[in-house]
């Protein structure tokens, strides 16, 4: 039985100080709740100091990203161990800001996909269509092609503790979320996807959330459906009472 997953994407805001104070104001206000995973992804200075400011409550440390190998000469890069050891639970790969402006493809999300899993951290996997794809009626074979690449290795037993994210690219920051048909849509296809590639039991154990411009208001019609397993949050998580009632709406 799946319950609600919602995390939160910082992307590039919030200081350590900023990302502190946030983090000991949230934990108090969503410490009553049940029912619900919650995840906040901090950029990565303030990874360690998040996690230890969520200590022994119930929201988890997400990363935004990771490179595959261990440790190395890889100048800029932060591995999968480095982020388990600073105290990060999840990491978020694939992001359609990480495909269209730092390169990340199927290929290397897969890779990264390993080394988060070696390393014991459940990975957060994005997939999504650009409008082009989508005014092209291609959405469900880009999608195919997103979710059969980027786990192209993986187990049925990986996958069933792992996060898909059906994250429309015209949907991200743009105020223009997806309707909850097509979220639904889009949601029950990938979870048959799952099924056919993965078996039925591991299908119905994986993650599927939602992301683009979920905000408190409109998170109830969207992740009501049966496959959509709540959200993947960019703006609307950088306000702490804001989310706080956003993470309270999904499970009300
Ligand atoms: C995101 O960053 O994953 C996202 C969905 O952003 P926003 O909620 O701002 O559209």
């Amino acid at each position: 039985m799946r319950i609600p997953l919602i995390a939160g994407n910082w992307k590039m805001h919030k200081t350590v100080h900023d990302a502190v104070f946030f983090a000991k104001e949230f934990r108090g206000l969503v410490k009553d709740l049940t029912g619900v995973d919650i995840v906040i992804a901090p950029a990565f200075p303030a990874v360690h100091a998040v996690a230890e400011a969520l200590r022994a409550s119930n929201v988890a440390v997400a990363a935004q990203d990771v490179y595959w190998e261990r440790e190395g000469a890889f100048t800029g890069e932060v591995s999968a161990p480095m982020l388990a050891d600073a105290g990060a639970e999840y990491v978020i790969l694939g992001h359609s800001e990480r495909r269209t402006l730092f390169g990340d493809t199927n290929a290397t999300v897969n890779r990264k996909l390993h080394a988060a899993v070696a390393s014991g951290l459940t990975p957060i996997v994005c997939v999504g269509e650009t409008l082009a794809q989508r005014d092209a009626g291609e959405t469900l074979v880009v999608l195919d092609r997103q979710v059969k690449e980027s786990l192209d290795g993986v187990t049925g037993e990986q996958l069933s503790t792992m996060v898909l994210a059906y994250e429309p690219v015209w949907a991200i920051g743009t105020g223009r979320n997806a309707t909850p048909d097509q979220a639904a849509e889009a949601h029950t296809h990938i979870r048959q996807r799952l099924r056919q590639w993965f078996g039925i039991d591991s299908a119905e154990q994986c993650h599927i959330v939602y992301g683009g411009s979920v905000k408190p208001d409109n998170i109830r019609p969207l992740a009501t459906h049966i496959d959509v397993d709540g959200a993947l949050v960019g703006g609307a998580s950088l306000e702490v009472r804001g989310f706080a009632d956003l993470v309270r709406k999904v499970i009300a």
